[in-house]
């Protein structure tokens, strides 16, 4: 078998940062909350990549703007409305307090994407693993390639009705809900097979992904055939998610 190519094409965005307004909130599930902004500002507005995000600006009580990353779940053109799915995870955190007091008319300022990265043009099957902060993303995984590859996916949550969400399921996507934390996820990553046609997405809490990183690397796991992303630490208020998974072991 030849080997599938992993590249990933960057489309750039001019970043500009849109004066938006809340146009409705919904729940989602019990822990994930849907907030639609909408506004003029929103025209040009595109999020072609399924990790794509936005920087969402919130006043602090020092009056500085502090922001948060959050993915562009669905993006109505013709409205001009643009969704956004908010983990609901009762710290007290600025972004998940917006968004569970959220009312029409309230402003939100949006920055970005900056730029999208598309899926890898060779691949022909997707293994993707997600916790409720990653599910938006995993959403426009799942858009963006299940029609064409086979796509397993695994959810981490313990709300039982994580898989309300509204997933794009076609006939060669699975989705599996499975609980949360780092052993959980390599059990999962046991069962489908990783081939060199597959391309690995994992994305959520960051001190839960490290072990995974590690063992799809002693999996003999190519850094191109995968990308593990940290959303999010526990106890780290907006984490960088550019800095290393594993701070003790960045190159791990
Ligand atoms: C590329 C990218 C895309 C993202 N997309 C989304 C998205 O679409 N939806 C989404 O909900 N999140 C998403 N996140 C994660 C989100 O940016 C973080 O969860 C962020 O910390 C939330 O900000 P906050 O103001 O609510 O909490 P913070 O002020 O950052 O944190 C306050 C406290 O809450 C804890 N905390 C933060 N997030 C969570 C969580 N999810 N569950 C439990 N405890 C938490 C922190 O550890 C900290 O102790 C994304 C992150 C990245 C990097």
């Amino acid at each position: 078998m030849s080997e599938a190519s992993f590249s990933r094409e960057t489309v750039r965005h001019e970043l500009a940062a849109r004066e938006l307004r809340v146009v409705r909130r919904e729940r989602l599930t019990s822990s994930l909350t849907r907030i639609t902004v909408g506004g003029d500002q929103l025209a040009g507005f595109s999020a072609l990549g399924p990790e794509d995000h936005v920087k969402l600006f919130f006043p602090s009580p020092n009056g500085e703007r502090i922001s948060r990353d959050y993915t562009p779940a669905a993006f109505d053109a013709d409205a001009l409305e643009l969704s956004l799915d908010f983990v609901l995870h009762g710290d007290d955190g600025p972004a998940s307090r917006f968004a569970s007091g959220a009312l029409a008319g309230d402003p939100l300022v949006v920055a970005g994407p900056r730029g999208s990265r598309m899926p890898p043009s060779g691949a022909k099957s997707y293994v993707l693993l997600a916790d409720e902060a990653a599910l938006p993303a995993l959403g426009r995984w799942v858009a963006a390639v299940g029609v064409e590859a086979q796509v397993t996916a695994f959810v981490q949550s313990d709300h039982a009705d994580v898989l309300d969400y509204p997933l794009a399921y076609g006939n060669r996507v699975t989705v599996t809900a499975i609980p949360t934390g780092a052993d959980a996820a390599l059990a999962a990553l046991e069962g489908p097979s990783i081939d060199a046609a597959t391309y690995v997405w994992a994305a959520g809490e960051a001190a839960a992904l490290i072990p995974v990183r590690r063992a799809l690397r002693a999996g003999g796991l190519a850094k191109d055939r995968a990308k593990v992303d940290g959303y999010w630490r526990k106890g780290v208020a907006g984490l960088d998610h550019h800095a290393p998974l594993d701070p003790e072991n960045p190159e791990d």
